[in-house]
């Protein structure tokens, strides 16, 4: 993991060195994705997918643009993104008659359309997503994949019956979370927001969280529970199995190329990025170790290996580029690829290969045992894991008084907003909220003194 103080330099630099975006386009928070970063969040979305799929969602794909009239049906959420909102304002010479948005967020596209498809209680649950672009006009410092104006985005939306099911939809989101960032190696916290600080029209919303090796938390992904707080302006209804007309419960969980900077920013050491499996677009790499006159030797057992190790279903690729193997070594730990093979005349006298991990172990496998290379992929994942789930434990403070500490903290907290905020002052941090599942708290509030049955989660974050 990058040292604290080097981190935010060492990222900046990476993204590019990795190859995965061009920050050269002349439009600020919007970068080029380059093929091999473009792969890399594609094959994310292939897992989000494919959770989707499993839970039943259908896939839908929604206009760009919104008219200013569906924006502004939601007053909580026209409040909270009016200052992040691109507005186009002219088609041609001709000035709009009505303006048109790009979309920060979809919630009002679709809902316009939902009430529409849903009629009857037999319409419901109805669960939705898509990924798309987003846009929102960030006024802080941009930085790659973390803080950009064109977001990559994955957004669903369901409507239920009752709040009831809504909540059941909630919690299958945590059990996604949880099934979705384990496979990509990141560990993660789950927080009630405060209220104070919950999504733009939300009854409440749930932030998933990582933490950085800055000690700073990024918000990976969050889930909230809209009541009907938009289905009665966007009059979402459906006819009851009594014949009455009702309200539909919403709910929402999203996601975006943050996901990746989680990735760069957690596993990434001084030699490059290092990717979990599960994404990485190539898993294994050769690197012929060539001496004069065993040149066609080496090439020919290299290709014979390729083979093998794609017929067991694994991506492989055999650098016959005209570097030295020290600079392919370079390249690819770079580019994190997560096992390297070497193969030169002695492994072939040998019958073994020479593999290294890119967490650095280095081991001989048999020649007849290529589909060994499965298990060691699968415990180069739980390492990394391991590795960066330790380091979040780690970071992760109770107290019992307000003092300066860096990473997460957790402090006793009466509920009351002015406390909170009491709290995010002195300690010069920014409230993530209750952690789910909630810890039992028998303190005294560390402003008031009353009693305190919650732990407020607090850290400072991107
Ligand atoms: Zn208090």
């Amino acid at each position: 993991m990058i040292d604290k103080e080097k981190f935010d330099e060492w990222y900046h630099e990476i993204v590019e060195k990795a190859e995965l975006c061009d920050k050269r386009y002349p439009i600020k928070g919007m970068n080029v994705w380059k093929p091999y970063g473009w792969k890399l969040m594609r094959n994310i979305d292939t897992i989000i997918r494919e959770e989707m799929e499993k839970t039943n969602h259908k896939e839908v794909y929604f206009p760009l643009l919104i008219p200013e009239s569906y924006f502004k049906k939601e007053a909580e959420h026209i409040k909270g993104f009016s200052e992040e909102v691109y507005w186009v304002t002219h088609a041609g010479k001709n000035e709009l008659e009505e303006k048109l948005l790009l979309r920060p967020t979809s919630e009002t596209a679709l809902y316009s359309i939902f009430s529409l498809w849903i009629r009857s209680h037999t319409d419901l649950p109805l669960k939705t997503f898509q990924i798309v672009n987003t846009f929102r006009y960030e006024t802080k410092m941009t930085k790659a994949f973390i803080r950009v104006r064109e977001i990559h985005f994955f957004e669903a939306h369901t409507c239920h019956t009752d709040f009831e099911d809504a909540e059941r939809q909630i919690k299958e989101d945590l059990e996604i979370a949880e099934r979705f960032f384990k496979k990509l190696c990141l560990p993660f916290i789950s927080s009630i927001r405060p209220d104070w600080d919950k999504f733009a029209g939300a009854y409440y919303s749930i932030g998933l969280d990582v933490l950085m090796p800055s000690l700073k938390t990024l918000q990976v992904g969050s889930v909230h529970q809209y009541k009907q707080n938009f289905s009665k302006p966007f009059e979402i209804k459906y006819e009851g199995v009594d014949g009455k007309h009702y309200y539909c419960h919403q709910t929402t969980y999203g996601m975006s190329e943050r996901v990746l900077g989680a990735i760069i920013g957690i596993h990434g050491d001084e030699r490059g990025i290092k990717l979990p499996s599960s994404i990485a677009p190539i898993k294994i790499v050769i690197v012929p170790i060539i001496f004069k006159g065993v040149e066609e030797k080496v090439m020919e057992e290299c290709r014979n290996v390729k083979k093998e190790i794609e017929s067991i279903g694994l991506s492989c690729h055999l650098d016959e580029r005209d570097k030295t193997p020290g600079n392919k070594f370079y390249d690819w730990e770079m580019k994190g690829v997560p096992i390297r093979v070497e193969i030169g005349p002695k492994d072939i006298e040998a019958h073994v290969i020479t593999i290294t991990t890119r967490d650095g172990i280095k081991k001989k496998i048999r020649r007849d045992e290529i589909e060994k290379l499965k298990e060691e992929l699968n415990e180069y994942d739980r390492r990394i894991y391991e590795k960066a789930e330790k380091f979040l434990k780690e970071n992760i403070h109770e107290l019992r008084e307000i003092e300066k500490r860096e990473g997460i903290v957790e402090l006793p907290w009466c509920g009351k907003e002015e406390c909170g905020k009491k709290i995010e002052e002195e300690m010069d941090m920014k409230s993530l909220g209750v952690g789910i599942p909630s810890r039992k708290c028998k303190e005294k509030c560390v402003v008031c003194g009353e009693k305190a049955d919650k732990w407020l989660r607090l850290s400072k974050n991107y």
